[in-house]
């Protein structure tokens, strides 16, 4: 039954961690495993725990080199040494999984109050085209799943309420709700936030924005029925105050659109691959690394006479991007100090759109 479990486990990875006790004899199942582990044509990495003051010995890893699984790694999981650098080496073994992501479809949705034009804007993106593959039934009542083709790309645009809706009365009558909004959110890529411009973004809106972030989703937020606005002077004087409006989620992108003259429409289908794309970007860490000493010669931090350092940082995930410090004293690294870093990051590398998550470890 192991024998099995091991082949399904062996079938299923991209790399393996073979652990071998350093303080021990190599026994005939460690010799029996690496035969299999060999014959699975898998990337492998050979580590050899309990090396603890060790780590550069390499009369203690020889021993290790007989199983053929390629050099040993030598760590210590319990006094940690050596982990960082074994992260490194996880990282840079792993499969760029952008690839199969790219073959997904990408899902968005348009997220609103009601009348705000959703319906509308959806019907302005696809009705000229029509290229709908399916439909679905949403998770919501009354509304669909749109499987949609367009410039060779397939997307899927959750909750729509349908082109062809039935009575919109009970509808209208409801607010922008955040309950029903909540499931659509967790399933999409992108999230287009849709603003009627002469309603403008109240307290439901930042609550859903806020929910948004929270979930790691990427936004583009689209003030529509622009055709209202008096003017294009008055329109840039909103556009000014649109960040103070709506911070401090004002890393998400906005555009002005009207679903009724068409205007900017087709904008929405590039800001969703563009959005799909920085959600899913991969910094090397030794670029993260340079940013964060550049942000970390500009303003110190420090408690109770300890200044803070940032050993090292890399990015272990993406959608949304996830990136975890090593530092000399966690507690200084508060959430107003994160803030400074993410700060920092989305700008150095134009890393809109995307919240960016942020883990702090201590590193000894
Ligand atoms: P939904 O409830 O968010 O799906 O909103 P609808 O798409 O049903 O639109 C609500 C109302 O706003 C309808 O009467 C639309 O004709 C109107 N509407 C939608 N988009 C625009 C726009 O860009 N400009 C103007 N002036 N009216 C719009």
């Amino acid at each position: 039954m192991v024998k099995e479990k091991i082949d399904e486990v062996i079938e299923i990875s991209d790399l393996i961690l073979f652990v071998v006790d350093g303080r021990s004899e190599l026994t005939s199942l460690d010799f029996e495993f690496a035969e299999i582990l060999r014959k699975s044509g898998k990337k492998i990495i050979l580590v050899v725990n309990k090396m603890e003051g060790r780590i550069d010995s390499e009369i203690h890893l020889s021993p290790f080199t007989v199983l053929g699984l390629g050099e040993p790694f030598p760590i210590s999981a319990i006094h940690k040494q050596n982990i960082t650098e074994l992260i490194e080496k996880i990282l840079s073994l792993i499969p760029n999984v952008e690839i199969e992501k790219e073959k997904k479809l990408i899902k968005f949705a348009f997220i609103g109050r009601p009348n705000s034009g959703k319906s509308s804007l959806v019907n302005a993106l696809i009705g000229k085209y029509r290229n709908i593959v399916s439909e679905i039934p949403g998770t919501t009542r009354d509304t669909v799943d749109i499987i949609w083709e367009f410039n060779g790309k397939k997307y899927m645009i959750l909750d729509t309420p349908g082109l062809r809706r039935p009575s919109r009365i009970e509808e209208e009558l409801e607010e922008l709700s955040v309950r029903k909004t909540l499931n659509t959110i967790k399933r999409l890529d992108v999230a287009i936030m849709v603003i009627d411009l002469s309603v403008g973004i109240r307290e439901q809106e930042k609550r859903i924005l806020h929910y948004i972030e929270d979930k790691g989703k990427s936004c583009l937020i689209v003030f529509n029925k622009t055709d209202l606005f008096p003017s294009l002077k008055e329109r840039r004087e909103f556009e000014k105050i649109v960040p103070s409006l709506i911070s401090p989620f004002d890393y998400f992108p906005f555009i002005f659109t009207s679903a009724l003259t068409g205007y900017n429409v087709k904008k929405i289908i590039p800001w969703v691959d563009k959005l799909y794309e920085l959600s899913h970007m991969r910094i090397p860490t030794s670029q993260i690394n340079v940013a964060i000493q550049e942000a970390l010669s500009r303003v110190s931090f420090s408690k109770k006479g300890k200044s803070l350092k940032i050993y090292y940082a890399t990015q272990v995930e993406t959608a949304p991007p996830k990136i975890i410090f090593f530092v000399n004293e966690p507690e200084i690294m508060n959430k107003n100090v994160q803030k400074y870093f993410e700060k920092f990051i989305r700008n150095y590398f134009s890393w809109t759109g995307t919240p960016i998550k942020i883990e702090v470890r201590k590193r000894e």
